[in-house]
């Protein structure tokens, strides 16, 4: 109870911050060590879209929306391949919605097939047809999560605009059916709520509908997860601006947009702090490239300065 007060406060906010900036900081400076390859690699397959989510900056989203093209995710794989043992696993999505490149399943296949450890996408699950279900079953695909955003049509519809709660509430029971039909365990799946004012932050109701739909067997799993504000400038945040963590995006993750830049990380959904272009130099070459090796620099001196997008992120506060 006095815990939470504390976290509640801005007392506590205060006590929080500088435990960060001045014990926890100077330990993970010593931590973070540059390696030679991403130890994950975020490809954005497509950044379109069927949903206008309420919570998403979708309106804002102004960058040219397409589908990475198969040579160049062949291209993208055959290198990692060659660090597999050191990359922990590949998200074949970034912003926008995986299932609507119809060769994702013939993508998940080819890294398999190349010996890539983990294959994960997230997904709206409104495309996920028994069709589809089967065809990512039978490539191999590792793990997934569906984001479920309402408990009723209501609550539903009004936060996941664009989408239609019985059809995708049936593709996910039908999943879990094809995939018992096939006699596997994998992928493993994540089915993840996200409590909020348009869904009247049902988490009970959530849990009650999917309990019984996941299979335990399989280590499936529900997740309640916490808004996040897209770097928009800590909406989410009360108490102000003051950046006090070191971010590990540039010594940890990769995302490479379906146009081939290169970003910092998955929260830049328009791209402007770009790190390079697989399109002209190799992943390993961007990684180790003076701009990440300056990323690093800046971040552990918490200097956000040249980073706009950073600088309103709520994640560093
Ligand atoms: S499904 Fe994802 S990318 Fe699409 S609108 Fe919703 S939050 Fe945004
Ligand atoms: S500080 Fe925020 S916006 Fe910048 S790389 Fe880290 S998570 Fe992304």
């Amino acid at each position: 109870m006095m815990k939470t007060l504390i976290r509640g406060t801005r007392f506590g906010r205060t006590v929080r911050r500088n435990a960060k900036r001045y014990l926890y900081n100077v330990r993970y400076r010593k931590v973070l060590q540059a390696s030679d390859f991403p130890p994950e690699v975020w490809i954005e397959n497509t950044n379109c879209c069927n949903a206008r989510c309420v919570m998403c900056p979708r309106d804002k989203h102004t960058r040219p929306q397409g589908i990475m093209d198969f040579s160049t995710y062949a291209r993208l794989i055959e290198e990692i391949a060659l660090y597999k043992d050191a990359v922990k696993r590949i998200h074949l999505h970034n912003y926008g919605e995986p299932l609507l490149d119809k060769d994702l399943p013939r993508k998940v296949k080819f890294a398999k097939e190349k010996g890539i450890r983990h294959t994960y996408f997230v997904t709206n699950a409104a495309a996920l047809t028994p069709a589809m279900s089967r065809d990512l079953i039978e490539a191999g695909l590792d793990e997934f999560k569906i984001s479920f955003y309402g408990t009723d049509r209501e609550t539903y519809n009004s936060t996941m605009r664009g989408l239609d709660f019985g059809t995708t509430i049936n593709n996910v029971k039908d999943f879990f059916r094809v995939r018992a039909e096939l006699g596997v365990s994998k992928p493993r799946v994540i089915i993840q709520y996200l409590p909020q004012e348009s869904n009247k932050g049902r988490t009970d109701d959530f849990t009650a509908i999917f309990k019984d739909v996941i299979g335990k067997d399989s280590g499936d799993s529900m997740s309640i997860f916490s808004l996040h504000d897209f770097g928009e400038g800590g909406k989410n945040d009360p108490w102000g601006d003051d950046i006090c963590s070191i971010c590990n995006y540039p010594w940890r993750t990769m995302v490479i947009l379906h146009d081939g830049r290169v970003v910092l990380c998955c929260l830049d959904y328009n791209g402007v702090q770009t790190m390079g272009d697989v399109k002209k130099n190799s992943i390993s070459e961007i990684w180790n490239s003076s701009a990440y090796t300056k990323a690093r620099e800046d971040f552990k001196k918490l200097d956000y300065n040249g980073y706009p997008f950073c600088m309103k992120c709520e994640l560093i506060r």
